[in-house]
């Protein structure tokens, strides 16, 4: 399951729900973060903030 967060930090560690690729996204992106590996949506933006859309792991501040 993914999880839907919003976030106001800067850097997030998550793992993505399909191929389990870990990765360290910024949490106010203003455009699409995708999965490098295998190119899913992880986050989306949404006013300032990204909702992420994969398992968060670890918030790097
Ligand atoms: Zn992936």
């Amino acid at each position: 399951m993914a999880k839907i967060r919003e976030t106001t930090s800067k850097f997030i560690k998550v793992r993505c729900p399909k191929c389990k690729n870990e990765q360290n996204i910024f949490g106010k992106s203003a455009s699409d973060v995708r999965c490098l590996v295998c190119g899913r949506s992880l986050a989306s933006p949404t006013g300032g903030k990204a909702k992420i859309k994969a398992r968060v792991l670890e918030v790097l501040e």
